[in-house]
């Protein structure tokens, strides 16, 4: 059978490379005589994997020696809790800049441990635009500010990470990591579930700055201790060795195409086919986002009215262009288009679009 277009928010659609690699060694793992997902995480062989992931990590991010990679279990939302457990101390404030749902998520986690300010609340425009500097109310000596690099349901992402002085800046970029470089000397702290752009389910991947790692608390389960994890390289326990190993294979994919560049190049061509066929199409399609925070990952759009919006999907499910439908809580249409989606891809629905158009227009 072929394979589909797959437009789905996460998991999502992954390198043909990485599936066809893992399936070529899932069985018999390079002549082990059995697969790494059934071996010791304490042999050598899967050590390999593991911290082969973390050097191709730091290659392709640029990432600097004063930070941390780990790859903790519990996906993103582990990490909406773990962070003001270990991170917001008594007597301390910690700042949530509340740019859609998923940063709503993090700071309704974060209310329940401690003090909790919002320096910018993008719900008076319903949640379709990304702050200015100048629109932050930041808390001085606050413990951190939390933002949501890419809003996966809303479709804004920030085009610029914020200025917050010697505060550390947190960032969940779940459905936008490894597409695009990082400013590290502005970033003390990103992490992602890895469901979106690099692997299945089953962890988040996070670099952490050591400084930030060394003020976290240690009175903690083991578990829920950055440091204890950061120590051991995250082999304190088992850790989820499928993903990492389906994560080292994405990422040698990332690597063997031109890295971040070539990476940036197909997610401009592909951003720039999707956005057009909206903006050419005289207001049949509708993104409700304001310009300058339109998402390069996940494009939401409507049609004139929710019946066309159903008979849209429908149809573009039977031409083989499935996962299109909006995220439940706000309709419409969304196309995700990670680095694995294929540049043809984008082109076939960009065709399909227009064809419906003229069609139903
Ligand atoms: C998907 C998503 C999450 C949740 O990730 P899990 O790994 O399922 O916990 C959090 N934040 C953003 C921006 C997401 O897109």
């Amino acid at each position: 059978m072929a394979r589909i277009f797959n437009f789905s928010a996460g998991p999502s659609t992954l390198p043909v490379d990485t599936l066809e690699e893992a399936s070529r060694q899932m069985v018999n793992y390079h002549d082990s005589g059995m697969s790494l997902i059934e071996m010791s995480h304490r042999g050598k062989l899967y050590d390999e994997v593991h911290h082969d992931t973390m050097t191709l990590a730091r290659e392709i991010l640029d990432i600097p020696d004063d930070f941390h990679i780990l790859f903790l279990q519990g996906g993103a939302t582990m990490q909406f809790g773990m962070i003001p457990m270990a991170l917001l101390k008594e007597g301390q404030t910690a700042d949530y800049i509340l740019t859609g749902s998923w940063a709503k998520k993090a700071y309704s986690d974060g209310t329940l441990i401690g003090k909790v300010n919002v320096p910018w609340d993008g719900k008076e425009g319903s949640y379709t635009k990304i702050p200015a500097q100048d629109e932050l109310t930041l808390t001085p000596g606050a413990a951190y500010v939390h933002l949501c690099s890419n809003e996966t349901i809303g479709g804004i992402q920030w085009p610029y990470f914020p200025d917050t002085g010697d505060v550390p800046l947190i960032c969940d970029m779940s459905s936008d990591i490894m597409s695009r470089p990082l400013p590290w000397d502005k970033i003390d702290m990103v992490y992602a579930g890895t469901q979106k752009n690099l692997a299945p389910a089953g962890m988040a991947f996070i670099v952490m700055r050591k400084s930030l790692i060394e003020k976290a608390r240690t009175d903690l389960p083991a578990y829920l201790r950055y440091n204890q994890h950061a120590e051991s390289d995250s082999l304190y326990n088992t850790p989820p060795s499928f993903t990492v190993w389906m994560t080292n294979l994405t990422l040698k994919w990332i690597k063997s195409i031109g890295g971040m560049k070539e990476i940036e190049k197909r997610r401009d061509e592909k951003v720039s086919m999707l956005y057009g066929a909206i903006e050419n199409s005289d207001g049949y399609y509708r993104n409700p986002v304001d310009a300058g925070s339109r998402s390069k990952m996940n494009v939401v759009w409507r049609l004139p009215d929710e019946d066309l919006e159903k008979k849209f999907i429908a149809e573009a499910d039977k031409a083989g262009l499935s996962g299109l439908k909006g995220h439940r809580s706000v309709g419409g249409c969304r196309a995700s288009i990670y680095n694995p989606m294929p540049v043809e891809g984008v082109k076939t629905l960009v065709d399909f679009m227009n064809d419906f158009m003229k069609a139903n227009g």
